[in-house]
C-alpha cells in the first residue's frame, strides 16, 4: 500500500495490529513466567484503544491499564471475564460505586483512597478488587513507603481483594542509572508485607532491565506500539505508519515567500508540494525547523510554517513527476520512524503518538472488525 494514491484528501494513519501482537509475544518471552499487560490509556496512545484492546486480547493478554476510570468504562463491554483493568491514576473520588459496579479495579494511591473503598466494601457486604501504588522514589503517585508500613494488611485484605502490589520507575528508560536498584530495593522490603500478592514494577523500560525488575506483571505501553525504550536495539516491530497525500503541487520563482508570515522565500525556482495534514493532525509547528516527509526514498525537507491543516514541502530537486495531487507521501514510517519524528521535535515518541488528533483515515491491518469499527466512528 506505500504510495498508493488516495482519492480522498485525507491523512492516513495505519495501525499494524499483526505487529502489535507480534511485540507483546517477544516481551512476553522476555519476560516470562512474568506475564505482560497492556497499557492503553489516552486511547492507547492516540492509536486507538478499541481495536488495540481487541487485537492484543486476541493474543492473550489479560490486564489492561488506563489512567481515567471514564477510559476503563469505554473498554469494560470489550473485555471478558478473565480481564481486568486497572485504573492507574487512582480511585475517583465520588465515583466508588460506578468503579465497583463495573468491575474496574482502581490503583489505590493514598490511605483516603484505601479508607474510601474499604468502606464501601463493608457497605456492599463483599470484598472490592484493588491494586495498591507504592511510591518508591518518584514523588508522583502512591503510597509513601511509612504509609504503607503503616498499613494493617490483615484487615485491609478483610474488605479488599489486593489483586497487585505495584511502583513505578522514574528512570527505567536509561538502564544505567543507579536509582533503578534504590527503587527495586526499597520495593522489595516493602512487597514482603504483602504476601501472596503479586507485583508490578516495570514499564517498557523496566522489560529491558534485569530479570529482577520484571516481576508478575509488566506495565508496556510504548513498546508493544514498537517503539523500544531509550536507545536501545531490541528488535520491535513498527506498528505505526502516517501518510498524507499532496493536495496541490505549484512552482514558484526565486524571490516568492511561501506559506504564513512569508517565512520562506525561495532562493531559486522552487517546486512546492502542499500536503493536507497540520498542526491539528499533530504535526507540530516546531516541525518546520528539522522536519521533512518521504516519497520513495527521497527527503522533501518542510519548507515555510506549518498550518493547522496543511503543510508545504520543498519537492525542488525531486526528478520524480509522479509526485503529483492525490499521491501520498511519508511522515512516519519505515524511512522516517517515530523516533526521528521525535527527536527532530526535541520531543519524545510517547508526545507524537498521543497529539495525533482525530481527522486521520485509520487502518487498521489484522484487525477482523475493521468494517465494523469504522462504521461505528464515522456516525
Ligand atoms: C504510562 C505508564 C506505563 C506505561 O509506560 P510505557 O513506558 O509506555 O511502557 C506504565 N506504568 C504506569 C504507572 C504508567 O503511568
Amino acid at each position: 500500500m506505500a504510495y498508493a494514491t488516495c482519492s480522498r484528501a485525507s491523512s492516513r494513519l495505519t495501525v499494524d495490529l499483526d505487529a502489535l501482537c507480534a511485540n507483546y509475544a517477544i516481551i512476553s518471552r522476555r519476560i516470562a513466567p512474568a506475564t505482560c499487560g497492556a497499557v492503553v490509556k489516552a486511547d492507547a496512545y492516540g492509536l486507538g484503544a478499541r481495536p488495540v484492546v481487541r487485537a492484543l486480547r486476541g493474543a492473550g493478554c489479560k490486564q489492561f491499564f488506563v489512567a481515567h476510570l471514564a477510559e476503563a468504562l469505554t473498554l469494560t463491554p470489550q473485555l471478558g471475564p478473565e480481564c481486568e483493568v486497572f485504573v492507574l491514576n487512582g480511585l475517583d473520588a465520588g465515583r466508588e460505586a460506578e468503579c465497583a459496579g463495573r468491575g474496574v479495579v482502581p490503583v489505590l494511591n493514598s490511605l483516603a483512597q484505601v479508607e474510601s473503598w474499604r468502606g464501601l466494601a463493608i457497605t456492599l457486604q463483599r470484598r472490592l478488587p484493588a491494586a495498591l501504588q507504592i511510591d518508591t522514589g518518584m514523588s508522583r503517585l502512591g503510597l509513601p513507603p511509612d504509609e504503607a508500613v503503616a498499613l494493617n494488611e490483615t484487615s485491609l485484605r478483610d474488605d479488599v481483594d489486593l489483586r497487585l502490589i505495584m511502583t513505578h520507575l522514574a528512570c527505567a528508560d536509561e538502564m544505567q542509572r543507579g536509582e533503578n536498584r534504590d527503587q527495586l530495593h526499597r520495593f522489595d522490603s516493602l512487597i514482603r508485607l504483602f504476601p501472596g500478592v503479586a507485583v508490578s514494577i516495570a514499564n517498557s523500560g523496566g522489560v529491558f532491565l534485569a530479570p529482577e525488575y520484571h516481576k508478575d506483571v509488566a506495565r508496556c505501553g510504548i513498546a508493544l506500539f514498537g517503539v523500544p525504550p531509550s536507545a536501545q536495539s531490541f528488535p520491535l516491530r513498527p506498528v505505526v505508519r502516517l501518510d498524507a497525500p499532496v493536495i496541490q503541487m505549484r512552482s514558484i520563482d526565486a524571490g516568492t515567500g511561501v506559506g504564513y508570515g512569508l517565512d520562506h522565500i525561495a532562493s531559486r525556482p522552487m517546486r512546492i508540494a502542499t500536503v493536507g495534514i497540520g498542526y491539528a493532525d499533530g504535526v507540530p509547528r516546531s516541525f518546520s525547523k528539522r522536519g521533512a516527509a518521504w516519497y520513495r526514498g527521497h527527503r522533501l525537507p518542510v519548507v515555510g510554517r506549518i498550518s493547522m491543516d496543511s503543510l508545504t514541502l520543498d519537492a525542488t530537486d525531486l526528478r520524480d513527476p509522479s509526485l503529483c495531487e492525490g499521491t501520498l507521501v511519508e511522515l512516519i514510517g519505515p524511512h522516517q520512524p517515530i523516533e526521528a519524528v521525535a527527536e527532530a521535535l526535541d520531543t519524545i515518541p510517547y508526545e507524537i503518538l498521543t497529539g495525533l488528533g482525530q481527522r486521520h483515515q485509520r487502518i487498521y491491518l489484522g484487525d477482523i472488525l475493521m468494517e465494523h469499527d469504522s462504521a461505528e466512528s464515522s456516525s
